[in-house]
C-alpha cells in the first residue's frame, strides 16, 4: 500500500498548542525513521533525538567486523515504499552491515528524514506534565523540549553492557564493545586480541577478526547452537526477480509466526523415521539462515526429547567440524538446547577453532579473575593482549528505558512500574503513562524486526490518528487492559523450553544490578495472532484505551 495516499485524507491534527512539538520520537533507527515518515504524513511537527551522529540506530551501532543480516536481506527491508523496492538493489543474501547502514541513509535522504532528526542529542529524562497533558523531554545537554505525544523507538538491543570484571578501567591496551564500535578503522594485523563473549555478535566478530589477528584468545561462558549462515552475493538478474517477488515475500512473512520466511515443519519430530528426520536436519542445515530454527519440527521448542534429538545432531556436527575433540567439547553447549537461546547464524565460525593463532578458554572452567593493565588474569594464567573486544551484549528489552528517567503521570517512574517485570497494553502503552507509545517495547512480538516495526508504527500513527481526529490530548490504557495483555503474554511463554533458559529473550543479565532473574520481557505467541488483537483493539474503537 502506498502510505502517502492512504494518509492525505485524514484530517488535520489537533493542534499542540503551547508546546514544541506535535510529538518526540526517541530514536533514529529503523522504528524511529518509519514513525517520522508516517506522522509527518499526518502534518504533525515531529522531532527526532537521535544519540548516534547518523542514522540507523543498530545498524549505525553495530560497525564491528563481521555485522550482517542474519535475516534474508530481501525479508529485512521496508515494505512500504514501492519506491525504494524499486530503486534499492541488495547485493547479498545476508547483507553486511555498511550496506545496511547506507540502506538506512538511502530512506532517509529520499524522503528528507534528516531534516527533523537531531543528532548527538541524548534523551536524559523524560516526564508526563499532569497539568498540560504532555511530554517534557531533557537532553544530557540540559535543553527541554516538550510535546504532546511520546514515542520511543529505542530498541529492545540497545543498551551495550560491558562484563562486571575487576579492573576494566586499568586496561591500557585498545578496547572495544561491538555495539559501541568506533567509525575509524581498527585493524588486527600482528596484534594479540581477546574476545570475551560468544552471543550472535562475538561469533561474526570472532570469525573475521582470526583471519588477520596475530592471536585471538576467545574467553568463553556459555557456549551458543551456531548454525551455518550460507550467504551468497545476489547477481543483478536474481536481484531482478526478488523485485518481482516482493509481494509473494512480504506475504510469506506476514503468514508466518516469526515474520521470518522460514516456517515451521508441521510434523512432529518422532512421527517420522530416524532416517527420515537425520535427513530433514541434514537439508535444513545446509539452507540458508534460520533455516533449522525457525523451519524445524514442531515440537523442537516444546518437547524436552525432540530438543535434545536435534541438539544432538548439532552436537555431532560441530564434533565434526572441529578437529580437537576437546575443544569441540567445551563448543557443545550442555545447559540448553538448539533453538532455546538466539541461534548464531555463522560463517565458518567452528573452523576458526582449527586455526593455529586462535585458542579458545572456557570461564566456566577457568574464570577471569581481574582485567590488568596489559590484559587480563585468569584463575590459571597470566594474558597480555593488544586488544580486548567485549562482544558482551545488552541490557536487553527493558534496558534502553532503564538508561532513561521515565516519568508518568503522578511522577511514577517506568523502573519502579517495571520493578517485577513489565506490564504493558499490546506492548505499545503503560497504563499511568499517558501519551507515550513503545515501537518494539517490552511484551511485543520481535521475530524479523522490521516487519514488526512496520505494523507498530502503522498502529501507534492510526491511534495518534484517531485521537487527534477527536481532538482528545490523553491517552492511557486501562488497568484492566493492560492486565488482561501482560496474562497473555504470560501464556504466551508457558510451556516453551526457552522460557527455562537464562538469556537476554528471558531479561537476565549478569552484569546488570538487579537482573538476575527471569522476567516476562517478550511476546512468544505468533505474530499473526498478535496483529489480530492489535486490530481488533482498533476495530472497537480502541476502548480499552481511556481517552479525553
Ligand atoms: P548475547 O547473545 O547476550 O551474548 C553475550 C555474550 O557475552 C555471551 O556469550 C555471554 O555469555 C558473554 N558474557 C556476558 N557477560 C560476560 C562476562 N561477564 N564474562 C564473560 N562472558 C560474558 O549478546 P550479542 O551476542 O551481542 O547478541 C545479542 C542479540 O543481538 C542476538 O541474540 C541477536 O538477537 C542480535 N544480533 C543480531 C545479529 C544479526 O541479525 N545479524 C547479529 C548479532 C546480534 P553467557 O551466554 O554465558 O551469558
Amino acid at each position: 500500500m502506498d502510505t502517502a495516499t492512504a494518509t492525505a485524507t485524514r484530517p488535520a491534527p489537533h493542534a499542540s498548542a503551547g508546546l514544541d512539538y506535535d510529538t518526540i520520537i526517541i530514536g533514529a533507527g529503523l522504528s524511529g525513521l518509519y514513525q517520522l515518515y508516517r506522522l509527518r504524513q499526518q502534518g504533525q511537527n515531529v522531532k527526532v533525538f537521535e544519540m548516534g551522529t547518523g542514522v540507523g540506530g543498530t545498524w549505525y551501532w553495530n560497525r564491528y567486523p563481521g555485522c550482517r543480516f542474519d535475516s534474508e536481506s530481501y525479508s529485512y527491508g521496508f515494505s512500504w515504499s514501492k519506491e525504494v523496492l524499486e530503486e534499492w538493489d541488495w547485493t547479498e543474501h545476508f547483507a553486511p552491515q555498511p550496506e545496511t547502514e547506507r540502506y538506512c541513509n538511502f530512506v532517509a535522504d529520499k524522503f528528507d528524514l534528516k531534516k527533523d532528526i537531531q543528532f548527538s542529542a541524548k534523551v536524559k529524562a523524560a516526564h508526563y506534565q499532569d497539568d498540560s497533558r504532555s511530554w517534557k523531554v531533557t537532553l544530557t545537554d540540559g535543553s527541554e523540549h516538550t510535546a504532546r505525544w511520546l514515542v520511543t523507538a529505542v530498541g529492545p538491543l540497545s543498551a551495550p553492557v560491558f562484563p562486571r570484571i575487576k579492573g576494566r578501567d586499568s586496561y591500557k591496551g585498545e578496547a572495544y564493545h561491538t555495539g559501541l564500535w568506533p567509525k575509524h578503522e581498527v585493524t588486527f594485523e600482528g596484534k594479540n586480541v581477546a574476545v570475551i563473549g560468544t552471543g550472535a555478535t562475538g561469533v561474526q566478530a570472532i570469525t573475521e577478526i582470526a583471519k588477520t589477528a596475530k592471536t585471538l584468545t576467545v574467553f568463553q561462558r556459555r557456549p551458543n547452537w551456531c548454525k551455518p549462515l550460507r550467504n551468497k552475493q545476489i547477481s543483478k538478474a536474481e536481484m531482478d526477480g526478488i523485485r518481482q517477488r516482493y509481494d509473494e515475500i512480504f506475504r510469506k512473512c506476514q503468514e508466518s509466526a516469526t515474520c521470518f520466511l522460514h516456517t515451521p515443519d508441521m510434523r512432529k519430530t518422532f512421527d517420522v523415521s530416524p532416517e527420515e528426520r537425520e535427513a530433514f536436519w541434514e537439508h535444513q542445515y545446509n539452507e540458508p539462515g534460520f533455516s533449522m530454527w525457525v523451519g524445524g519440527f514442531r515440537d523442537m521448542m516444546t518437547n524436552k526429547a525432540a530438543n535434545d534429538a536435534v541438539s544432538e545432531f548439532v552436537a555431532n556436527k560441530i564434533r565434526e567440524r572441529v578437529k580437537d575433540p576437546k575443544v569441540a567439547e567445551l563448543l557443545v553447549p550442555k545447559e540448553h538446547g538448539f533453538g532455546t537461546r538466539r541461534v548464531p547464524q555463522e560463517s565458518g565460525y567452528y573452523e576458526v577453532y582449527n586455526q593455529d593463532n586462535v585458542k579458545l578458554v572456557s570461564i566456566l572452567e577457568n574464570p577471569i579473575e581481574e582485567i590488568t593493565e596489559k590484559g587480563l588474569r585468569t584463575a590459571e594464567q597470566d594474558y597480555e593482549f593488544d586488544m580486548i573486544v567485549y562482544a558482551t551484549g545488552f541490557d536487553a528489552i527493558t534496558g534502553a528505558f532503564d538508561r532513561i528517567d521515565i516519568r508518568g503521570a503522578g511522577g511514577q517512574t517506568l523502573k519502579d512500574k517495571w520493578s517485577a517485570g513489565p506490564k504493558t497494553f499490546v506492548g505499545v502503552l503503560v497504563e499511568g503513562f499517558p501519551n507515550m507509545f513503545m515501537l518494539v517495547g517490552p511484551h511485543t512480538a520481535l521475530g524479523n524486526i522490521p516487519r514488526s516495526i512496520e505494523y507498530a508504527v502503522e498502529w501507534v500513527d492510526d491511534l495518534i490518528g484517531h485521537l487527534s481526529a477527536r481532538g482528545a490530548t490523553y491517552a492511557n490504557p486501562t488497568p484492566e487492559a493492560e492486565e488482561a495483555w501482560t496474562e497473555v503474554v504470560v501464556k504466551s511463554n508457558e510451556g516453551l523450553l526457552s522460557s527455562e533458559v537464562d538469556s537476554w529473550m528471558t531479561g537476565v543479565n549478569q552484569n546488570v544490578e538487579g537482573k538476575q532473574t527471569r522476567i516476562i520481557a517478550r511476546y512468544s505467541g505468533t505474530a499473526p495472532a498478535f496483529r489480530e488483537y492489535c486490530d481488533r483493539v482498533a476495530a472497537n474503537g480502541y476502548t480499552e484505551i481511556a481517552t479525553a
